[in-house]
């Protein structure tokens, strides 16, 4: 199959999976795995924060920073369109008792005038506001970049009336490898930022939570407490630090072959291509709704290409490392014959 529903579903090479088999490992409840000790400290070095902390995903990520910015009953400011709010299960309401306040942005980004505008809590009706969050690059805006002077720009704000910002940075080297800009130059920006490990940069398992060495320090108690301490878990640790050092770089072919691919869609009638590809997310449309996105699913699937359904009319291809560009040509072709 060739499989685009998302860059999750990269699997380890070799090289990963033997250095899973000789890692080096200890308790990491007791901070004594050192093969998750060096992750953690190559993550916060390469993205300018104090301290970093290995957790079981980006949504434990995330849950892990509402949890220790936040007080119960505060309110988090994010586009209406982040992760956080679409699909991590109402985690925030669910776990750290959070109210969620969305704001429409253009390609991910909120206006900064907006944000300010939303921040509330000087009235004793009002929820106080806790935390700001942003997601770079932003997966429902079709892997859109947020720009690193919309980061300084939102940030001013929060800054000024002392409210935190977390990063949700699922897809943070996918910017660095669209722009050139270093991960630490997003982050910069930023209180506390979130990147998975085991999407387009291809570790089985795995997130990073990144911040100020006093931040990490409750971050690991909530890890705890969510169940989330693992033990010599350094075997998963080791093929992180593989897509770490060695795979930022090959995103850019991702990018490459998602641009190739909108390039060929955009000759076909039938489909519409809903963003401007910048990364390796591509939204297409059909453009005549005599057609069904099922439709098409079914008919790519019969191909042997597999892609995800994302919201009325529209369906996402994701580019990942199981994808050359003798594929993007036979999904072409599949597409091409879609309604012949
Ligand atoms: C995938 C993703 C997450 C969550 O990561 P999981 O490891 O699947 O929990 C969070 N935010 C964004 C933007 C994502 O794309």
């Amino acid at each position: 199959m060739i499989d685009l529903r998302s860059d999750t579903v990269t699997k380890p090479d070799e090289r990963m999976r033997r250095a899973m088999y000789e890692a080096e490992v200890g308790d990491d409840v007791y901070g004594e795995d050192p093969t998750v000790n060096r992750l953690e400290e190559r993550a916060a070095e390469l993205l300018g924060k104090e301290a970093a902390l290995f957790v079981t995903s980006g949504t434990q990520g995330n849950q892990i920073a509402g949890l220790v910015h936040c007080r119960p009953g505060q309110e988090v400011i994010l586009e209406s369109q982040a992760h956080i709010f679409l699909y991590e299960g109402g985690a925030m309401s669910a776990l750290a008792g959070l109210q969620l306040k969305p704001i429409d942005g253009l390609r991910g980004a909120m206006d900064p005038i907006h944000v300010e505008a939303a921040i509330r809590g000087a009235d004793i009706h009002e929820p106080e506001t806790g935390l700001i969050c942003l997601e770079n690059t932003h997966n429902k805006a079709g892997g859109a970049v947020l720009p690193v002077e919309h980061m300084k720009a939102i940030y001013e704000v929060a800054q000024k009336h002392r409210i935190p910002v977390h990063l949700d940075g699922a897809r943070l080297f996918n910017a660095q490898a669209a722009t050139g800009i270093p991960v630490s130059e997003f982050a910069k920006h930023t209180d506390t930022v979130q990147f998975c490990l085991s999407k387009g940069l291809g570790a089985p398992v795995g997130s990073i939570i990144a911040g100020s060495a006093d931040f990490i320090r409750h971050a690991r108690k909530w890890r705890k407490r969510l169940g989330g301490g693992l033990r010599q878990v350094g075997v998963l640790a080791a093929p992180a630090l593989i897509a770490l050092e060695e795979n930022p770089v090959r995103l850019q072919e991702d990018h490459r072959l998602a641009k190739q691919l909108a390039e060929g869609i955009q000759q076909l009638d039938t489909f519409h291509l809903v963003n401007a590809v910048e990364t390796n997310i591509l939204l297409v449309e059909l453009t005549n709704s005599a057609h069904t996105t099922e439709a098409l699913l079914a008919h790519l699937k019969e191909h042997g290409i597999l892609a995800g359904g994302f919201g009325p009319g529209i369906i996402r291809f994701v580019t990942n490392n199981g994808i050359t560009e003798k594929d993007i040509q036979l999904i072409l072709d599949a597409l091409h014959q879609f309604t012949e």
